[in-house]
């Protein structure tokens, strides 16, 4: 089969790679319907995050059921079938409290930018859908997978309300779904923070009611202008950088939320100025799974239509391309089809 894999920075490559097997009888194989390049992958891309050997790339996917484990019960071969980044058993202690991504089992996913993948825990992973999707609607069930459900763990942790006043910093493709699930929850105003034309144009489009540019001190002091001073109720930190979390906090009002679900790189908080900030932090990878139904049937009832995210369609053999126009920010997120 066809797989992706990184051999170093800026290295990526689609290769021949040995078809997955059941190894645990809790697996399921899926023949993959759609995947795509995520915006934690430009990480290792870039070489920022150190690896040793070539590995396997990808963990956004969706796809048909081939195969399943002895142990499997409530998945079935032929069910089209969406999972998260991370799997689940969805039973323990963890689980029941909603924070699937940090299971007592979990695991996380790589090597879906292939034709074929093996999912760990399927019972607890994986979502079916009722009947197989048409083609319209993959790029936004796919979205579900992770992009969608982060941007939406994103906005549910900085606790958006009906009427709320929002701030979304980063405009990759979580942030900009983090726009539509601020929207979806009744948040009054949103304000994007972005440089980059046709980003803003989607967040636009998703429900944005104001842009920032300005980034830094400069643009703390514009939320505050468009604040009334005050800064906002909920700010979505989708970076994951030492400006992009500085900046969050400081564009709360006092007693705000922050979430946080930009993979952090470097960032050390300020014990002090969380202290005199009064803010709630709340973050980490997003329980994804919590959210998959619920989503799935948004997306199946035309509610949201968070695949508009996807600028570049390519054929999975040419991935690389994908990842480069990501890393140059030519595209939002490239999605890619075996
Ligand atoms: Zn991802
Ligand atoms: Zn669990």
């Amino acid at each position: 089969m066809r797989g992706t894999v990184l051999y170093g920075p800026r290295d990526i490559r689609s290769e021949e790679r040995p078809e997955p097997k059941i190894i645990q009888p809790t697996d399921a194989i899926i023949s993959i319907a759609a995947t795509c390049v995520c915006g934690s992958d430009l990480w290792p891309y870039r070489g920022i995050n150190p690896f040793t050997e070539p590995t396997p790339m990808g963990h956004e996917y969706c796809g048909v059921v081939e195969d399943v484990g002895a142990a499997v019960k409530s998945i079935k071969r032929g069910q089209f079938v969406i999972g998260s980044f991370a799997t689940s058993d969805n039973t323990c202690a963890v689980c029941q409290h909603g924070y699937q991504s940090s299971c007592q089992q979990r695991e996380f996913m790589n090597s879906a930018q292939a034709t074929m993948l093996r999912v760990p825990l399927a019972d607890g992973t994986l979502v079916p859908t009722p009947g197989h999707p048409s083609a319209g609607l993959i790029p936004s069930l796919l979205a579900t997978s992770d992009v969608l459900g982060t941007g939406w763990f994103a906005a549910d942790a900085a606790n958006v309300k009906p009427g709320s006043t929002v701030v979304v910093v980063g405009d990759g493709a979580v942030g900009l779904l983090g726009v539509l699930s601020a929207k979806h929850m009744g948040a009054e105003r949103i304000i994007a923070m972005s440089r980059h034309e046709a980003r803003q144009k989607l967040a636009l489009e998703f429900g944005a009611t104001d842009i920032v540019t300005e980034r830094g001190d400069e643009g703390i002091a514009h939320i505050k202008e468009l604040t009334k001073g005050e800064g906002a109720d909920s700010v979505l930190e989708c970076v994951g950088t030492q400006e992009s979390m500085s900046q969050s906090i400081q564009s709360a009002r006092p007693g705000g939320f922050v979430s946080c679900v930009g993979v952090p790189h470097g960032v050390e908080l300020n014990g002090e100025q969380l202290f005199y900030t009064h803010v709630h932090l709340h973050g980490g990878p997003a329980p994804v799974r919590r959210y998959l139904p619920m989503l799935i049937d948004l997306v199946l009832n035309g509610e949201i239509n968070p695949g508009k995210v996807f600028d570049l369609t390519l054929p999975l053999a040419r991935v690389a391309e994908g990842y480069r126009a990501m890393d140059e920010r030519r595209a939002i997120k490239a999605l890619l089809v075996p």
